[in-house]
C-alpha cells in the first residue's frame, strides 16, 4: 500500500475514534423511594453526581411525607389534629399543601389531601383492604374536608381543625419530587435524561440515546400485563403523570375498588374514567406536581368534566380513557399519540356541546 494511502487510512481511524470519544452514554440508577420503583437516567459529564444527589433528595422528601416515619410532617400534623396547635412544616411540605389546597378549591374538593381517613379505611393496596360499612364510611367522612386544613404563610405552619384528621400526600409528592430532581439535573448541566417515578410521574429532558424524543408508553388500562400499551407518546422537555384504577385495587362481587377516592361520596371514584394522563409543557411552573394533582383530580371529575377543566389550564394537555374505550384528549395530544391500541377510539374534547 502506498505511504499516502496508509497516512489517509490512519487519519480516518483517528477521526473515527475521536468521534466515538465525544459520545456520552446514559447513566441509570433504580431504587424504591416514595413507595415507587424510581429510575433516574441522565447523560452528561456530571450525570452520576446528579443522579446520586437526586436519589438522596428523593429519600429526604420521602421522610417528610411518609406516614410510617414517626417524625414526618404528615405524622406531626395528624398527631396535633384538633388541638388547635399550629405545626411548623418543612418548606417542601408547606409548598405541596399550598398547591394542593389551591386545586381543592378549583376542583370543588374533587382533589383533597384530607381524604386520608377514607384512604385508611378502605386500605386499598394493603393486606387489610375491605368494603367499609355505611357507618364506618360516614364516620370517616366527617373527618374529611379541605376547608378544615388551615395554612399560615408567615410561619410556614398548618393545622387540622378536627381530631382524627390527617393529610395524605400520595397524589402530590411524586410530582413534587420530579420537579425537585429536575432542578438538581439543571444545576449539574444535564440536558438529556429521564426522571421516572414508577411511570406515575415523570419528566423527559432533551432526547434519548438515539437522539430522538423519549418514547413513553401509556399503559392499556384493562390488560394485566403492565407492558401492554395503549399508546406511545413522544416526550421532550415535558412533565407527565398518569393515574389509573389498575394501579392499586381489589375486586369483590365483580366490582373493582381502586385507590382514587371521591371525597364527596367516600367511595372509590365512579366517574367513568379508567386512566388519566396529563402532560405539562416546560413553561409550566411546578409542572410535575401539577400533572400529579391533575391526574387524580380529573379521575374524580370524570372524562367530560375533567377534560373541560383541563382546557382552562395553560400549557397542560390530557388524555382520559373511559369505560366505553373512548380516549378523550385535550390540546394537541390526539396528534402526538402514536400506536394507539385498536381497542380505543379518540374523542377530541372541543368544549362545545358538552
Ligand atoms: P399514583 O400513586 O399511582 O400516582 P395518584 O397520583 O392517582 O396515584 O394518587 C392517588 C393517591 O392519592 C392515593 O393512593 C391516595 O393516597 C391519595 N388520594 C386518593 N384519593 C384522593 C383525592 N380525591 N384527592 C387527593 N388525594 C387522593
Ligand atoms: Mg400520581
Amino acid at each position: 500500500m502506498p505511504v499516502k494511502k496508509i497516512v489517509v487510512c490512519m487519519l480516518l481511524l483517528v477521526l473515527c475514534l475521536c468521534a466515538g470519544c465525544g459520545e456520552q452514554s446514559d447513566v441509570k440508577k433504580s431504587d424504591i423511594v416514595l413507595d415507587t420503583a424510581v429510575t433516574l437516567t441522565a447523560r452528561g459529564e456530571d450525570a452520576q453526581a446528579a443522579i446520586d444527589e437526586s436519589m438522596a433528595r428523593l429519600r429526604n422528601i420521602d421522610n417528610m411525607v411518609n406516614p410510617n416515619v414517626p417524625a414526618s410532617d404528615v405524622n406531626k400534623l395528624a398527631q396535633n389534629a384538633g388541638t388547635g396547635k399550629w405545626v411548623a412544616l418543612q418548606p417542601e411540605t408547606f409548598k405541596m399543601l399550598v398547591v394542593a389546597q389551591d386545586y381543592a378549591r378549583k376542583t370543588n374538593g374533587a382533589f383533597d389531601v384530607t381524604t386520608k381517613p377514607l384512604v385508611d379505611l378502605w386500605g386499598i393496596g394493603t393486606d387489610h383492604a375491605k368494603v367499609p360499612t355505611p357507618a364506618e364510611l360516614s364516620e370517616a367522612q366527617k373527618k374529611v374536608g379541605w376547608q378544615k386544613l388551615e395554612l399560615d404563610e408567615g410561619t410556614q405552619s398548618a393545622r387540622l381543625l378536627q381530631k382524627g384528621m390527617g393529610v395524605d400526600l400520595g397524589g402530590v409528592a411524586k410530582g413534587f419530587a420530579v420537579d425537585e430532581v429536575r432542578k438538581i439535573y439543571a444545576r449539574y448541566g444535564i440536558k438529556d435524561g429521564l426522571i421516572n417515578l414508577g411511570a406515575s410521574s415523570m419528566y423527559a429532558l432533551g432526547v434519548n440515546q438515539e437522539g430522538t424524543a423519549w418514547r413513553i408508553g401509556l399503559r392499556h388500562p384493562r390488560k394485566e400485563d403492565a407492558q401492554e400499551k395503549m399508546a406511545i407518546l413522544p416526550l421532550t422537555n415535558e412533565a407527565l403523570s398518569t393515574s389509573g384504577d389498575y394501579e392499586r385495587f381489589f375486586e369483590a362481587g365483580g366490582i373493582r375498588y381502586h385507590h382514587i377516592i371521591d371525597p364527596r361520596t367516600g367511595w372509590p371514584a365512579k366517574s367513568g374514567a379508567m386512566s388519566v394522563t396529563i402532560v405539562a409543557a416546560d413553561t409550566v411552573e411546578d409542572g410535575g406536581m401539577l400533572t400529579d394533582i391533575l391526574t387524580t383530580a380529573v379521575f374524580v371529575l370524570g372524562p367530560e368534566q375533567g377534560a373541560r377543566f383541563l382546557r382552562g389550564q395553560d400549557g397542560i394537555e390530557g388524555a382520559v380513557t373511559d369505560g366505553r374505550y373512548q380516549l378523550w384528549t385535550t390540546g394537541d395530544l390526539a396528534k402526538e399519540l402514536v400506536d394507539v391500541s385498536p381497542d380505543f377510539h379518540f374523542w377530541q374534547e372541543s368544549g362545545e356541546g358538552l
